[in-house]
């Protein structure tokens, strides 16, 4: 069976983009006699409020898509994706960090020029750390994830235009410690992450084909690879 899935955040009223992506998938999943399924992420219980939810529904009502299934809600599922850092922390891939934005841009001003690591990717002050508090995020130790898997097998299918052919695209294990390190898992506040909540909800919702917009293509890399780990 076909599915996609539309997985709006209700941080505030939906915009054009959303319109244009959930039309997009509403189609696809006609045309391949799929199934279309809504996602609340409302992980941020800062930013997300149910007003919005439900201007989402009365939105896509309005677009005249109808969803199959009843809709899930990330903040209902915090237990599952507990269960799935439990899972890393067992595989040895997951050490906790204690570091602020100030420690990790600090930590920058002190590294070798030499050292080709981009600002984005964290340095790695804590992963030898042992720390006692429990004011602490979690991350994924992306080199010894990828020892755990087969390289072979981290790649996926992209096609960027819709009457375009899928293409299939490798992704390197040098892409993934050069452009990622190691990516938080667990956030100090909601003690989990985005790319968790997704991997574990796609897989849930058997989503076979996903759709989004360029600024997240990139953290599909970093999605397969928490599939592989993860079987
Ligand atoms: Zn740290």
């Amino acid at each position: 069976m076909h599915y996609e899935r539309f997985a709006p955040s209700p941080t505030g009223k939906l915009h054009l983009g959303h319109a244009f992506s959930s039309l997009l998938v509403y189609n696809s999943t006609k045309k391949n006699n799929g199934k279309f399924l809504l996602r609340i992420e409302d992980l941020d219980f800062q930013r997300c409020r149910r007003e919005f939810e439900e201007s989402i529904f009365e939105d896509l009502n309005w677009l005249g898509i109808k969803w199959d299934k009843k809709p899930i809600r990330q903040s209902q599922r915090f237990n599952l994706y507990t269960d799935v850092i439990k899972i890393l922390w067992k595989k040895g891939v997951a050490y906790k960090c204690e570091c602020t934005r100030k420690d990790i841009s600090k930590a920058f001003q002190n590294f070798d020029k030499n050292q080709s690591l981009s600002p984005d990717i964290y340095p790695g002050t804590c992963r030898t750390k042992t720390i006692n508090h429990d004011n602490f995020s979690v991350r994924l130790n992306i080199r010894k994830a990828i020892e755990l898997i087969d390289k072979k097998d981290l790649f996926f299918f992209n096609k960027s235009e819709i009457n375009t052919p899928f293409k299939k695209i490798n992704i390197s294990p040098e892409t993934l410690v050069r452009d990622f390190g190691d990516v938080v898992i667990a956030r100090k506040d909601i003690k989990t992450s985005y790319h968790i909540a997704v991997v574990v909800d796609d897989s849930a919702q058997k989503i076979s084909q996903v759709t989004r917009g360029y600024d997240l293509f990139k953290s599909t890399f970093f999605h397969v690879l928490l599939q592989k780990l993860l079987n």
